[in-house]
């Protein structure tokens, strides 16, 4: 059983701020991802919580117990990082069992409790064999039964598999998924990587600049982004986001018109996803401007125009053909639209 509380927590070095009033409980068994770009205060906001950094604002409980004073070992948490940090001259077993030496865990239980977080790693048959022996993934897996071997009450992942192969990624992304199913274990996970939050995540925080900018489901925050920083931070490709102004309900920018929307006078900034848009006979769509580019993804063509100074994309057939510089139209219904405050960038619709 482990709730962990951020009570307005923020971390401050001299004027300049790491993280600002982090506020969020987080569930016993949760899966919470923190996502953002680089320098937005993730691993921070996660050293904090380890204890490896002091909160210069706020409270940490984990199990309402105020934690904020209490040393990294005997807060119960197990972190991971994105370098292994295996002992050389151990070999996988030796490295599993660390922890629980360090610990003072009963020797006679360590057999058992080593073979049991292998096995969950399926590294059985690799006991033997020092790190050097092993493929970054495997590193990865002998670093991640060390996590597994203490069975802490929160686990703390930093980036866990950024060091992988793009391919080695996807599988130890789902090892890790199937892991927290299995071990019902609450984890925080610290990303850039906007498909690891999605696939991973109960709960997805993105931050920027060390501010939480917003706090819900992968479905959420995909289908309702707080705002244009979120928008343009979720999905491949990212939402569209196209500048103009409305008047009457009509958003206008150069080659597009939109109407039927429920907006304000005055700028605003509409986005919508690829897939949500189509093409349209010509002339008949809400956008009509040159073709930039083509791809062809293989299960569709995604084709971009430029509005304005943006690049907009939406997903075609993928038997769908034409000339870089054709004029192609484009179907945005205001369905599919979403509105966002001109000057702040705040979801209004
Ligand atoms: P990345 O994805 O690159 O690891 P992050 O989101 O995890 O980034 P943090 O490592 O939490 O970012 O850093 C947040 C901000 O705090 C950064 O701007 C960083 O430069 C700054 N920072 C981190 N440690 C210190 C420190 N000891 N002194 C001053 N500034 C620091």
């Amino acid at each position: 059983m482990a709730e962990i509380r951020l009570q307005n927590v923020g971390k401050r070095w001299g004027s300049f701020v790491g993280v600002d009033n982090f506020d969020l409980t987080i569930a016993d068994k949760e899966f919470l991802v923190l996502l953002g770009p680089s320098g937005c205060g993730k691993t921070t906001t996660m050293r904090m919580i380890a204890g490896l950094e002091e909160a210069t604002e706020g409270d940490i409980l984990i199990d309402g117990q105020r934690v904020n004073d209490m040393e990294p070992k005997d807060r119960d948490v197990a972190m991971v990082f994105q370098s292994y940090a295996l002992y050389p001259n151990m070999n996988v077993y030796e490295n599993i069992r660390f922890p629980l030496k360090v610990r003072g865990i009963d020797p006679k239980t360590h057999d058992e409790k080593v073979r049991r977080a292998s096995a969950m790693v399926e590294l059985d048959d690799f006991l033997h064999r020092k790190p050097a022996e092993l493929s970054g993934g495997q590193r990865q897996r002998v670093a991640l039964a060390r996590a597994i071997v203490r069975e802490p009450n929160v686990f703390l992942m930093d980036e866990p598999l950024s060091n992988l192969d793009a391919k080695l990624r996807v599988s130890t992304r789902a090892q890790i998924k199937n892991l927290s199913h299995e071990l019902a274990v609450t984890t925080i996970y610290v990303t850039h990587d906007q498909i690891e939050a999605m696939t991973l995540a109960d709960r997805v925080v993105v931050m920027k600049k060390g501010v939480v900018q917003q706090v819900g489901s992968p479905t959420e925050i995909y289908d309702s982004p707080a705002n244009t920083f979120v928008a343009s931070f979720i999905g491949n490709p990212a939402m569209n986001l196209m500048d103009g102004q409305v008047q009457g309900g009509t958003f206008r920018a150069k080659n597009v018109e939109i109407s039927g929307l429920n907006a304000p006078d005055g700028p605003l900034t509409l986005g919508f996803r690829a897939e949500d848009a189509s093409i349209a006979a010509p002339g008949e769509g809400q956008i009509n401007a040159p073709i930039y580019t083509m791809e062809l993804l293989g299960d569709a063509t995604m084709i971009s125009v430029r509005v304005g100074g943006a690049l907009v994309s939406v997903k075609a057939d993928k038997t769908f053909r034409a000339e870089i510089g054709q004029t192609v139209s484009i179907a945005v219904p205001q369905g599919i639209c979403h509105l966002f405050d001109g000057q702040t960038g705040a979801r209004i619709g």
